[in-house]
């Protein structure tokens, strides 16, 4: 392993990640950071649009990873047809690890990585990551830039003492309350959770200051770094703030976001893509396999063929594409729809849309 630090980043062709590029470069522009994207060959052109917005926007390049890149085939066919046409689903996710850990691993080898990920801060997910010891992900767009482990390691009890040491280092009213917070240990009526937050509450660069010299005396990839600016960070960015990013740099929001108009048994709806990924991606909602039927019907029939190459396989659970096109299906998926999100509007007891909330299901190597 060297000693140097890589820091990368991984661009899913989504709003979030995106985003998170272009406020890093703005904000820290100090950090040196490599830009990939995994390749599946089955995206959607506007992600393929929005990669090349972002690439002449941060004004570096955006390395293409593609997995079995010696293949004749794309990516993902040639990995379905290693697994006999089985289709990936979320039981039996062979794709995202294939078609995007896979190929992010071989990219950083063995270096000592630090990998942004952009989950933001109205969102409760630590997603789909790497677990390799030398790639360390942090998320600047939460509260707490930190990954589960480096915490649950960090704010052990058998640390109280060796954290106490580093904040008694700070001065002021917050850091004698950070030290009642830290001497308090764990227990079954104090959680690591409730601990993590009464310190992030307190002062949250404090704690970041104290989490980084900790990892100093740990094998994460920031032991080898002599600073990091992202300690300075007590931003949250939310849902918002991402749109807000994404169109005052001129890069745009992905046109699959955008919302369009669409009528049934004369009520008004409106539905969009909630999520970057392979088109035919099994997490999204029958909403949205609406929308790709009518706004990428070519990619809905080719979505349907994968479908027909082995019996049984569906890329829905209880009804394949086929049946989800039929006139009375669509309008019956458009109608439920439409009241669901009047019943959430009416009630608010969810955002304000459906899509919002769907987006929260799948996996972060795909969609953030
Ligand atoms: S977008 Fe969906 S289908 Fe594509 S790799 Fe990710 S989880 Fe699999």
């Amino acid at each position: 392993m060297t000693n140097k630090v890589r820091h990368v980043l991984g661009i899913s062709g989504g709003k979030d990640s995106a985003a998170l590029a272009i406020y890093l470069r703005d904000k820290y522009p100090e950090l040196d950071i490599e830009y990939y994207t995994c390749d599946t060959g089955k995206e959607l052109s506007e992600t393929y649009e929005l990669i090349d917005k972002l690439e002449s926007y941060l004004g570096k390049k955006i390395t293409r990873l593609m997995a079995a890149d010696q293949s004749s085939q794309d990516p993902f066919d040639h990995f379905y047809h290693i697994y006999g046409g089985y289709l990936p689903s979320s039981n039996a996710r062979w794709c995202t690890k294939k078609l995007k850990l896979e190929p992010f691993e071989t990219f950083v080898g063995n270096d000592p990585v630090v990998s942004y990920v952009g989950i933001r801060g109205d969102e409760e997910r630590e997603g789909y990551i790497s677990k390799k010891s030398n790639i360390q992900s942090i998320f600047p767009f939460r509260k707490n830039i930190w990954s589960e482990d480096v915490i649950s390691k960090a704010l052990k009890n058998e640390n109280i003492k060796s954290l106490s040491e580093i904040y008694k280092f700070q001065e002021g009213d917050k850091a004698s309350r950070a030290l009642e917070i830290i001497e308090q240990p764990i227990s079954s009526k104090f959680t690591i959770q409730q601990k993590l937050n009464l310190l992030l509450d307190n002062d949250t660069k404090a704690f970041n200051a104290v989490i980084f010299e900790y990892l100093n005396t740990s094998s994460y990839p920031l032991a080898n770094e002599q600073s990091f600016p992202l300690i300075e960070n007590d931003e949250i960015l939310v849902r918002e703030d991402i749109f807000k990013i994404l169109r005052e740099s001129g890069v745009g929001v992905p046109e699959y976001y955008e919302k369009i108009e669409f009528e049934v048994e004369g009520k008004i709806g409106e539905y969009a893509r909630s999520r970057s990924g392979c088109y035919f991606c099994f997490f999204q909602q029958k909403i949205e396999w609406v929308w790709l039927y009518e706004q990428h019907p070519d990619l809905f029939e080719k979505a349907i063929q994968y479908e027909n190459a082995k019996d049984g396989f569906t890329w829905n659970q209880n009804e394949s594409l086929e049946e989800l096109k039929q006139p009375d299906r669509i309008a019956t998926i458009k109608k439920e729809y439409v009241n669901r999100k009047k019943i959430a509007t009416k009630t608010g007891l969810l955002s304000d849309s459906l899509l919002d909330d769907a987006e929260e299901e799948g996996c972060a190597a795909c969609f953030i």
